[in-house]
């Protein structure tokens, strides 16, 4: 399985561009590793996982196409997980055969994109559906579907008020799995104890309070949080010996330079995600 970052920030990604702190400064004047766009990430080629605004831009800068996405998870109804004319760009392709895509979210999020549509464009669900090539199904913690050649466990999080659904999502195959754990604040005693049946070869984790002393939330993880996650998934064996912890939805308030960040999580054995890392997972090692 091939997990491809294709948006490592979070909220409006990084820099911000209406801002000018030391950090947003930083990211401009490093560039590569430190600009960020917003969260998503893509499986092989056919499962995306988040649809924020950036989506589009990752994929043109990263030179992939989304013509084969089979299947959309999205987590919660954030505008950096959820941007609802993503689905309007499908209706406009020529020469292409797209196949139909199912898109798991929470009902919340659902509702978002379809009264969206009815107030844009004054589209029903059934009209957005057909002229899109897509159907929504909703999805709630606790779920299991198959897709595909995919396995989807869907998993509660600690995020968001209590009006919004969040999920976070296990993606298996055949021979490799992927948790990707975010956006979530220190997980609860419930969530330890549904992930204690899996084994994942990698893991994505918020980390996006980071270093921040003077911000306080529930609702994102600080730096040593997702450190003590990624330790202690690796000590009940919910990660891999050699599964991969990834540190990612990094926002300006808490990330300038991408190498700090690795001289800050790499030492305790978290990788720090950046726009087009990808990761094979569950293939044998190149020559
Ligand atoms: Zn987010
Ligand atoms: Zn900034
Ligand atoms: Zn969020």
């Amino acid at each position: 399985m091939k997990v491809i970052v294709l948006g490592s920030g979070g909220g409006s990604g990084i820099p911000n561009p209406f801002c000018l702190c030391a950090n947003c400064e930083t990211a401009r004047a490093n560039g590569g590793r430190s600009l960020r766009n917003s969260p998503a990430v893509l499986i092989n080629d056919d499962l995306l996982i988040d649809c924020g605004s950036d989506v589009e831009n990752s994929a043109r800068q990263l030179g992939l196409r989304l013509h084969n996405l089979r299947t959309l998870i999205i987590t919660h109804r954030h505008s950096d997980h959820l941007h609802p004319w993503f689905f309007w760009e499908r209706r406009s392709v020529s020469g292409t055969e797209l196949p139909l895509l199912t898109v798991y979210a929470p009902q919340d999020a659902i509702e978002d994109v379809v009264s969206f549509y009815q107030t844009s464009v004054a589209w029903d669900r059934e009209t957005l559906e057909q002229r899109t090539r897509t159907v929504f199904r909703p999805v709630r913690a606790g779920m299991m579907k198959l897709a595909g050649r995919y396995r989807l466990r869907f998993f509660p999080a600690s995020h968001g008020e209590t009006r919004m659904e969040v999920v976070l999502v296990g993606v298996s195959d055949a021979r490799s799995a992927y948790f990707h754990g975010y956006d979530s604040g220190p997980y609860s005693d419930e969530l330890w104890a549904m992930l204690a049946r899996y084994r994942f070869d990698a893991v994505a984790l918020d980390a996006c309070i980071g270093q921040q002393t003077d911000y306080h939330s529930d609702q994102h993880m600080t730096g040593p949080q997702t450190i003590a996650h990624a330790a202690r998934m690796r000590a009940d064996g919910i990660l891999k010996p050699d599964g991969i912890a990834l540190a990612t939805h990094f926002v300006h308030q808490a990330a300038g330079s991408h190498d700090d960040l690795v001289r800050y999580y790499e030492p305790q054995g978290v990788t720090v995600a950046y726009d087009g890392l990808t990761l094979a997972l569950g293939e044998p090692a190149g020559p």
